[in-house]
């Protein structure tokens, strides 16, 4: 196994992209392996110099950088929508980068979630993040609907932990006529399942509901394809995968059917709805902007968006693809070290996550079955491994393929085999 790290490790083509990116110390005498971006990417190195650029521009410019910086902050997110474009797989102009994320699926759905007394229901993943989950049920409030009647939790069968994409859809087909919107996420956040977004949108459209999709977990880790797949909204962090600091700045996807048809899809507005020619006269009547551009409200945060503008040169640089076929390498190592610690200390752990490496992004998570969860991730984290603990009994790690090692994960199930013991 330790042979095999070493190689795959020298034969990486990705491999001198690790040395981009800060590594946190961990405390003295121990290694530290980082398994956390799924939570907050690391730094890359020239995060800084973006964030600087923007810092110059404004002590030197002051007002005037809006038009005179080197990018000029009025068009500030343009500058973002190619790469973004080539990151989710959509044309630039059915993206932008702005405000948060569940600030996002709420400016979103404002548009996409438009409840009558026949189709008013919302159908998301049971266990989905809490604040997918307040979002959904306090728009279905919102609109004076009783949300445990309008939201639809949809778990997995007996004795699973996954949805497969035939539940998901019978689940379409059974609320077909009172169906508004399908929420689902992109990669899960607490079992890693990435689900067959394809497939989700086009069951939803064939009884007339719309697709949104929160991507938190699926930007930067999975290759998306979000056009040809007809998906119809998304919204993602850039915190995570995406590696762009604490609080980033949240990406956005809207298909061009709807982006193009501002009269056809309300949203709710502000000046940076307005399009950039006409906004400084101040229309009394709004000409809403074209693109996913148009469901900006205000004017762009410079600062996190210089930093997301940084990292996303490196996705740009690696290329989805690349990043995708290290990554499946990568994890099912993991998963292989884990099942050797499991074998040697007889299931003591149990697979949380989708067997097959198409169901899943970078991130394993392992339900710990003795009771002694809590007691193995504090031996793992006291010997330097950085990993997450989510209630009651689970592990999540994310060895990440663009600064993650071979070594590290071989080193993580040596530990993990003392830690069971
Ligand atoms: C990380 C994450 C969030 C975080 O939302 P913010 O609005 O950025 O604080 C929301 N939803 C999911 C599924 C996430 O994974």
């Amino acid at each position: 196994m330790q042979e095999y790290a070493r190689l795959a490790d020298a034969n990486d083509p990705l491999r001198h992209w690790r040395d981009q990116f800060y590594h946190p110390k961990g405390s003295p005498g121990t290694k530290s392996i980082y398994f956390c971006g799924n939570s907050l990417g690391l730094q890359p190195r020239s995060v800084q110099k973006y964030v600087m650029e923007e810092l110059m521009a404004w002590r030197e410019l002051a007002v005037k950088g809006h038009f005179d910086a080197d990018r000029a902050w009025y068009n500030y997110h343009q500058y973002l929508q190619p790469q973004t474009g080539r990151l989710v797989g959509a044309k630039p102009e059915e993206t932008v980068v702005m405000n948060s994320l569940t600030l996002n699926l709420h400016l979103l759905m404002a548009s996409f979630y438009r409840p009558t007394p026949q189709r008013y229901k919302i159908l998301i993943e049971a266990g989905a993040f809490s604040s997918d989950r307040y979002a959904v049920m306090t728009q279905a409030a919102w609109h004076g609907l009783d949300p445990k009647e309008a939201v639809i939790e949809l778990s997995p069968s007996e004795g699973n932990y996954t949805l497969t994409t035939d539940e998901i859809t019978a689940a379409i087909d059974q609320h077909a006529d009172s169906l508004a919107l399908v929420l689902f996420s992109g990669v899960q956040y607490y079992t890693g399942q990435y689900f067959d977004l394809a497939a989700i949108t086009a069951a939803a459209h064939q009884v007339g509901a719309i697709a949104g999709f929160d991507l938190a977990h699926a930007a930067g880790n999975v290759v998306l394809q979000l056009h040809d797949w007809n998906v119809d909204f998304a919204a993602w962090c850039s915190y995570k995968y995406l590696n762009s600091g604490p609080g980033g700045s949240s990406g956005v996807f809207v298909h061009e059917r709807h982006g193009d048809r501002p009269e056809q899809t309300p949203r709710l507005a502000g000046w940076w709805s307005v399009d950039a020619k006409h906004r400084f006269q101040m229309p009394q009547d709004m000409v809403a902007q074209r693109g996913a551009a148009g469901w900006q409200v205000s004017n762009a945060q410079v600062l996190p968006m210089a930093a997301h503008l940084a990292s996303l040169a490196i996705f740009d640089e690696v290329g989805m693809i690349a990043l995708r076929q290290k990554s499946e390498q990568l994890t099912a190592f993991a998963e292989l070290v884990i099942n050797q610690a499991n074998e040697i200390w007889r299931q003591t752990t149990q697979n949380y996550y989708p067997s097959d490496p198409k169901q899943r992004g970078c991130q394993l998570s392992i339900l710990m079955l003795n009771g002694r969860g809590r007691e193995v991730f504090e031996f793992l984290q006291r010997n330097g491994v950085e990993l997450d603990w989510r209630h009651p009994n689970v592990i999540r790690i994310a060895p990440v393929p663009l600064y993650n090692t071979f070594a590290e994960v071989f080193w993580f199930g040596e530990l993990l085999i003392k830690a069971l013991r």
